[in-house]
């Protein structure tokens, strides 16, 4: 069976900066599973994975555009200290969800100046050129409960 559209993939992948440096890996883990063409993965791997199948490994080389996105200055944002009522101590790299007219959007502290905040909106790893090592180790049809929740049941996904 090949990866198309609806299809539950399982990879295993290694993720390395330009630098070779790894930065995640599904290593000792159960396969990632995700449903293509939902966008549970940055659209250069969903894309670099269309039509193979079990056994097939690929390396892919994904630009910034196909990955986390291009880091934008305009989401770094400064927000009074008084915002983070309840958070005992507030340090770099913490990470928050806060509600925008876009949506809910994961920020990261960048640092505290003084009874300022300085957060940063943008994916940790927005603007890294990403170098994926990937193998297919399963392909399967979807179950219309997991195209209704829009995503993987079982193993490598959700239980519940
Ligand atoms: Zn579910």
């Amino acid at each position: 069976m090949q990866v198309s559209a609806q299809k539950v993939v399982f990879i295993h992948y290694t993720l390395t900066s330009e630098e070779g440096e790894v930065i995640d890996s599904s290593e000792g883990h159960a396969p990632l599973a995700y449903i293509h063409g939902h966008g549970n993965i940055i659209p250069g791997l969903e894309n670099a994975l269309l039509g193979k199948a079990a056994g097939d490994k690929i390396k892919v080389t994904i630009p910034p555009e196909d990955g986390y996105g291009l880091h934008d200055d305009e989401l770094i944002q400064a927000v009074p200290i008084d915002a983070f009522h309840g958070v005992d101590e507030i340090l770099p790299g913490m990470q928050f969800h806060t509600e925008t007219p876009e949506g809910i959007q994961l920020v990261t502290v960048v640092k505290v100046e003084g009874d300022e905040v300085i957060l940063d909106g943008n994916h940790p790893m927005s603007g890294l050129t990403l170098n994926f090592d990937v193998e297919v180790t399963d392909v399967r049809d979807a179950t219309e409960e997991e195209l209704n929740h829009g995503h993987v049941h079982g193993e490598g996904g959700h239980h519940h």
